[in-house]
């Protein structure tokens, strides 16, 4: 949890305990969720709680890297924490069954400033497969 909090003071924003409750969330289950999912295990703890303000916390918590944004076919939003700890540049490897998350190191894209003439501004890659348990 502290490597959590760091990385949200590091971005000089407020370890609130919703921000807290949220990564706890993330931490216990291991598998990307929505927003609505986070939504209903919030409300147990914290009555007054609006979506509205649960999807803002997700974005505050992507963007500080602590939250990867996963996408899949459905148009749901998701979510999943990002275990990755040193920060470096890596993407994700989602499973397509249970929504189990792991990093995925060793991208190489940042280094090429020009692809096909186009001059390269951000890149984004996921990685769908199926997780060791799922397959057994
Ligand atoms: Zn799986
Ligand atoms: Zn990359």
């Amino acid at each position: 949890m502290n490597f959590y909090v760091d990385k949200i003071k590091n971005n000089g924003l407020k370890v609130t305990p919703r921000r807290k409750a949220i990564i706890n969330i993330f931490n216990h289950c291991r598998v990307h969720l929505t927003p609505e999912d986070i939504f209903t295990r919030l409300k147990e703890e914290f009555s007054h709680c609006g979506l509205p303000s649960v999807y803002r916390n997700l974005e505050i918590l992507a963007e500080c890297g602590i939250l990867a944004r996963i996408y899949r076919f459905d148009n749901k939003r998701y979510y999943g924490l990002c275990h990755s700890a040193d920060g470096a540049h890596h993407h994700h490897i989602i499973c397509i069954k249970c929504g189990t998350i792991a990093p995925l190191k060793g991208c190489n894209l940042f280094k090429r400033k020009k692809i096909n003439g186009f001059k390269i501004i951000d890149h984004f890659i996921q990685v769908d497969g199926i997780c060791k348990n799922c397959q057994e």
